[in-house]
């Protein structure tokens, strides 16, 4: 059984000084919350996270998931802990208080989530998906919706899904069939939805779909797709779940990893269609999504840095248990930690997740900012920045966590690819990450295309401004070597930045032949950016942080800068070559 001891030190560091938690309580719906009443609820939610979920990740993947009758069963120790989970508050952390919610800002909940998902990356997809679903009902659902279904989503009494995926419309959501049919002031779906995550269970009263499906009629493509709100248990006239809906699961995928999470194929209209109403406009359900994704995007760029802190947990705590050779200066047999080469590992592991964890609490700040800033300008502002951001936080966070769980196993050696350890599983589970919510290709096409390409790189040039101002008032002269390495690795964006204005337009290949190092360019460098900032702040004069906390920043900014920052040169260098070396070889030579 592995144990799970939330970072809280660095969480609560990350929330003052990089998500500036005292700006954001200034903010009109935060107005007498105090920094130490956040701190309070990060601190319980620990305790749930490590002694409720985290004791449920090794047997929820054991035991898995199946359609049994006219249900999915999961594993059987989730009932109790998403009883509690929401008995206790936790899924209205970020919820608006005026439907119910706790009223705090998002970046609490941004928190509380990394140590949901720490605790056990399948159980937490159905409070996340839960939370992304209260995003796009608050924005775009009528009032009467809104009056029916929200709160008892917010607070988690009724679960939610997101329902895009076909079989021939996955990255391509143009591709979707699912079918509306008018009938009076509602909707009847018929289609098939595959790939969903918690599509059905009995942990929840009831579970509302968020479908999309086209209208008859609509216009071919994106600008035909309209959003449903589609409840596995129709409405009674005094709002209680009552006869259940044409929706079902017909099957449960096997996968890889997460097997505490059920994967559905959704069957919506078997008989007369299934009850749906409509969310946002017509023909605008594409847009009404994203409100969705982009919320769930931040959420699983989140998953990659907590399954990567528990495989770090786990490895070190092997690392110091098993012993195995010998280290000059050291009696007897040595545990593996002393091993030079293990150490490089366990430092590879803690600085990137300190560093991813220090960007995404940076982005995840703007959401509050976007929502409540004083007046348009500020939340404009935030919303670019998020924007820009999100495809970063969501790319290079789960590619990272890839790398990162991987070297958990190494770290165990044989025994790392065994499954009693439980080191295998943090590798399985992370599998799935770079794919879900946009395949790291299309977070890399969105990151050069959307944000960067179509916006002429000026936010991105905001933020380089910004970064290079901050760095040139960091005077501390143990940080002059991650300084240097940080202004290096933003000179190397910007000239990313530069050769993807002047070749995007020129030549088609060249954003899908640059835009994946493009990517992990902009998160090695800005990962590493945000980790000096924490380090500068943790040891400057004035710092109230704990000493010992500091001198583990600077340790880890400064192995960050001489081993992780200088794969900058190797993202840009591929990045820039002539797109024509990559489409070399024609693709009917692929042929086996
Ligand atoms: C465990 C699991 C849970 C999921 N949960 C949900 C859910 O809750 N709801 C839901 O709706 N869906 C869900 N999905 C579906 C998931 O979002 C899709 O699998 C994903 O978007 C990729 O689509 P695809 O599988 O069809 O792959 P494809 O779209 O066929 O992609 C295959 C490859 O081609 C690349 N590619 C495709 N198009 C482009 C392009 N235009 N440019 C560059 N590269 C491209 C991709 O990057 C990828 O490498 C889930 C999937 C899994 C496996």
């Amino acid at each position: 059984m592995t144990t799970y001891n939330p970072p809280i030190d660095d969480i609560n560091f990350c929330i003052r000084h990089l998500a500036d938690i005292d700006d954001i309580l200034k903010l009109e719906p935060y107005d007498g919350i105090e920094v130490a009443d956040l701190e309070q609820v990060i601190d319980e939610s620990a305790k749930f996270a490590c002694d409720v979920i985290a004791p449920t990740n090794v047997p929820g993947d054991q035991q898995g998931c199946a359609v049994e009758g006219n249900t999915v069963r999961v594993p059987s120790e989730f009932a109790d802990v998403h009883r509690q989970f929401v008995e206790t508050g936790w899924q209205a952390v970020g919820g608006s208080a005026e439907f119910d919610g706790m009223g705090l800002p998002a970046i609490t909940a941004f928190a509380t989530n990394e140590m949901v998902q720490t605790a056990n990356i399948s159980y937490s997809l159905l409070p996340m998906l839960t939370s992304d679903a209260v995003e796009a009902m608050e924005a775009h659902a009528s009032d009467e919706l809104k009056a029916s279904y929200l709160s008892r989503i917010v607070t988690g009494q009724w679960a939610a899904t997101m329902n895009l995926t076909e079989a021939q419309a996955g990255s391509d959501l143009a591709a979707i069939t699912t079918r509306a049919v008018r009938d009076g002031d509602q909707f009847r779906i018929f289609g098939t939805k595959i790939f969903i995550t918690w599509g059905d269970h009995e942990l929840s009263e009831n579970i509302i779909h968020l479908v999309l499906a086209r209208i008859e009629g609509a216009p071919e493509g994106v600008r035909g797709i309209s959003m449903f709100l589609v409840p596995k248990f129709l409405l009674t006239p005094d709002g209680e779940p009552g006869e259940r809906n044409d929706v079902r699961a017909s099957s449960v995928e096997h996968k890889l990893g997460i097997h505490g999470s059920p994967t559905c194929v959704m069957q919506f209209g078997d008989k007369d269609g299934a009850i749906g109403y409509l969310v946002g406009e017509e023909n605008r359900g594409l847009a009404a999504m994203f409100t969705m994704m982009n919320h769930a995007r931040m959420g699983v760029g989140l998953q990659g840095l907590a399954v990567s802190e528990r495989a770090l947990q786990h490895a070190s705590a092997y690392a110091l248990d098993r012993v195995q050779g010998r280290v000059p200066g050291l009696e007897g047999r040595a545990p593996i930690i002393h091993h030079a080469d293990v150490r490089r590992m366990l430092m590879l592991m803690r600085s990137q997740i300190e560093a991813m964890r220090a960007l995404s609490y940076s982005a995840a700040a703007q959401t509050d900012i976007s929502l409540h800033g004083a007046d348009a300008e500020t939340r404009a502002a935030a919303d670019r920045r998020l924007s820009l951001l999100t495809p970063i936080v969501k790319g290079w966070c789960t590619e990272t966590s890839e790398q990162v769980t991987s070297l958990g196993i190494q770290i165990h050696g044989g025994m790392g690819f065994v499954e009693e350890t439980g080191a295998a599983q943090f590798y399985r589970d992370a599998r799935i990450l770079t794919i879900y919510e946009g395949t790291s290709g299309i977070q890399a096409a969105d990151f050069a295309g959307r944000k960067v390409t179509a916006d002429e790189g000026r936010e991105l040039s905001l933020l380089l401004g910004e970064l290079r101002e901050y760095f040139a008032g960091v005077n501390n002269e143990t940080m002059k070597g991650i300084v240097a390495g940080v202004l290096a690795g933003l000179d190397q964006l910007e000239s990313g930045r530069e050769w993807l204005l002047d070749n995007a337009l020129s030549d088609p290949t060249a954003p899908g032949t640059s835009s994946f190092n493009f990517m992990m360019l902009a998160g090695t460098v800005l990962g590493g950016a945000y980790l000096a900032k924490a380090a500068a702040i943790a040891t400057s004069d004035d710092s109230s942080e704990d000493e010992a906390f500091g001198k583990e920043k600077l340790a880890t900014a400064a192995f960050y800068a001489s081993h992780v920052l200088p794969r900058g040169h190797g993202y840009l260098s591929a990045m820039t070559a002539d797109p024509a070396i990559t489409m070399a070889i024609p693709a009917e030579s692929f042929q086996a």
